[in-house]
């Protein structure tokens, strides 16, 4: 058991249980049954607790396939979303990986369990706290940013592969100017009701092309960080 100090008084602990266990298990065996292959993306989503990426009154949610709230209005995407997401992105190890909207951190500690060299970037800061505080506990180590995901990261790309984790009106121009030539981008694209997953491939220099896959709802990305409103 390790024992988290978050704030002086208050001290959580990063319990993971058999019954934790067990009821991930069940989880990723109804993943799997909706239809997704990868083994290391399966691997990787039993691997990662999520319960303790929810607020303590979540806590008998966290292994149900449904999204839920986290703090500052926004939420913690459903598992089969993540895995959906994150088998689109196709990982291989050791590729370089930025990703939209830290929020909770699970889907970020899902790309680090599978290996990748991973940046995030949050806009709301409670959240980029409570996830840099985290992950490293678990033992994942991506490097966490807070500023406005729209820009992506100019001065560390390109990237292998991107993904967006919340619903964007257009493609940001500057997300497709970061993916490498040959890598991926996995963004949901609609209006505030429903988006459809784009799965952006960077052909060449200047080509790209483009699938859609699946219908979603997603919390919007914003402009700016929320510090600027
Ligand atoms: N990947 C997250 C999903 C969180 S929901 C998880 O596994 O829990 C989407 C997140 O995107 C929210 O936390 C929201 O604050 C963030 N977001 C929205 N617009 C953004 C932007 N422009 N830059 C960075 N993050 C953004």
């Amino acid at each position: 058991m390790v024992i988290l100090q978050v704030k002086p008084q208050k001290v959580v602990k990063l319990e993971d249980t058999f019954r934790h266990k067990g009821l991930r298990k069940k989880l990723v065996e109804e993943i799997r049954a909706k239809g997704i292959h990868d083994e290391n993306v399966l691997r990787a989503m039993n691997a990662v607790p999520r319960h303790l990426f929810m607020d303590n009154s979540f806590m008998g949610f966290a292994y149900v396939d449904k999204a839920f709230p986290i703090s500052a209005g926004q939420t913690i995407s459903q598992p089969y979303t993540v895995a959906f997401q994150t088998e689109a992105l196709q990982i291989k190890r050791f590729e370089k990986v930025l990703e939209v909207g830290t929020g909770s951190g699970y889907q970020a500690a899902v790309l680090c369990e599978m290996g990748v060299l991973l940046h995030t970037i949050e806009r709301q800061r409670s959240l980029y706290e409570f996830a840099r505080n985290l992950l490293p506990r678990l033992g994942y180590r991506p490097q966490f940013f807070y500023g406005d995901g729209y820009l992506g990261l100019p001065t560390y790309g390109p990237f292998d592969k991107i993904i967006v984790t919340a619903g964007a009106e257009s493609v940001p121009p500057m997300l497709k100017e970061q993916l490498a030539v040959g890598g991926r981008m996995v963004i949901p694209v609609g209006d505030r009701a429903h988006q459809v997953m784009k799965i952006i491939t960077r052909i060449g220099e200047n080509d790209y092309s483009e699938t859609e896959d699946g219908n979603f709802v997603f919390v919007p990305l914003l402009p700016g960080t929320a510090d600027q409103k």
